[in-house]
This record gives C-alpha cells, sequence and structure tokens, in this order.
C-alpha cells in the first residue's frame, strides 16, 4: 500500500474544533484493518533495530498505535497524560499548542537512564505538545529518545523545536 494511500484516507475536517483549523480525523484511517497494518508494519520496519526499548504515546491519540507498536518492537508502553489522570508521583510540563494551551504528566518512575524511547504521537502541528513531552522524557535520564508522528503539518515548522541530533520522522505529510 503507498503513501499516497494511506495519506489520502485521513479526513480533514475544516474548522474543528475551532475556525481555522484543519484538523486531520485518524478515524477514518483507522478504522481499515488493512491500513492499519501497513502504518504498523511500516512503523516495525523504521524502529524494529533501533533498540527501542519503551514507546511513550501521548494521550490521547498517541495511545492508538503506541501500545501497538510497543508490543511489536518487544517494548514497554509508557503513556503521557494530562493532569490528574496519573495515579503514582509525576512530574509536569507546561506547553502551547495548534488550539489552546496544555500540561502534561508522566510518572516519575515509568523510565530509567538504560531506556532507549520512542516517543510518538499522531500529529505534529506547532511542536508545543511534543517538545513538552520531549522535555518530561530528557528529565527522565533515559539514554536516548527518538521522536515519531504519523502525521506532520509540514508548513507549521514544529520540527523547529528539536535538536538537530534528534532523529524526528513523520509518516504522512500535509501542507495545511
Ligand atoms: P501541537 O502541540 O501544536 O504540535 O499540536 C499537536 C497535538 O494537537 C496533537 O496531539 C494532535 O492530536 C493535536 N492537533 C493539533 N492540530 C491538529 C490538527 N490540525 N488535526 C488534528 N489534531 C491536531
Amino acid at each position: 500500500m503507498s503513501i499516497e494511500t494511506l495519506t489520502s484516507a485521513v479526513r480533514n475536517i475544516p474548522d474543528f474544533p475551532i475556525p481555522g483549523i484543519q484538523f486531520k480525523d485518524i478515524t477514518t484511517l483507522f478504522q481499515s484493518p488493512t491500513h492499519l497494518k501497513e502504518l504498523t508494519d511500516l512503523l516495525y520496519e523504521q524502529y524494529k533495530d533501533r533498540g527501542i526499548t519503551k514507546v511513550v504515546g501521548i494521550e490521547s491519540r498517541g495511545f492508538f498505535l503506541g501500545p501497538a507498536l510497543a508490543v511489536r518492537l518487544g517494548a514497554g508502553f509508557v503513556p503521557i497524560r494530562k493532569p490528574g489522570k496519573l495515579p503514582y508521583k509525576v512530574i509536569e510540563e507546561t506547553y502551547t499548542k495548534e488550539y489552546g494551551n496544555g500540561a502534561i504528566q508522566i510518572h516519575e518512575d515509568a523510565l530509567t537512564k538504560n531506556d532507549v524511547v520512542l516517543l510518538h504521537d499522531d500529529l505534529l502541528a506547532t511542536g508545543g505538545t511534543m517538545a513538552a513531552a520531549y522535555n518530561l522524557v530528557k528529565k527522565l535520564g533515559v539514554k536516548k529518545i527518538f521522536i515519531n508522528f504519523l502525521i506532520e503539518l509540514v508548513e507549521l515548522k514544529g520540527r523547529k523545536h528539536f535538536p538537530e541530533e534528534v532523529e524526528v520522522s513523520s509518516l504522512l505529510k500535509f501542507n495545511e
């Protein structure tokens, strides 16, 4: 299956959740068994030899594929969640995103210095969410961090948030 076929299965919803946003609806991509398998196969092939020990997914759409990918890679799964959801001791980062502000948290004992982390979310817009997640994971002192998105809104230049030595990858690219 081609990248074009996967890309065309993403449904664009204009002006959601607020006017001016072109919302990328991935439910249409995920509901197809063949598309879903292709997505996980492509990500598995990309990361299988990187020594990933933990996939870290960002609430909530990073939870769709994150655990499936972790199973394929033989890695654990760690959630980054919105405040008030994680029950144990947490560390927190605040951020701004394409629409609105937010804060995210991770359990303070979720990762160790030996972990090689694949940070995953559905979409890169301004990059505020992933930059906060990257800072959280860095604070826990892991060995290496890879960053992955299903979708990148290229013109918003969210990549600029991340240091050059960090490999940032996205499967499907949109111009708006
Ligand atoms: P940002 O922090 O601006 O990179 O925003 C990324 C987060 O907001 C991701 O977790 C996305 O789920 C969500 N998001 C931002 N913009 C969009 C969009 N145009 N379509 C779908 N989700 C979006």
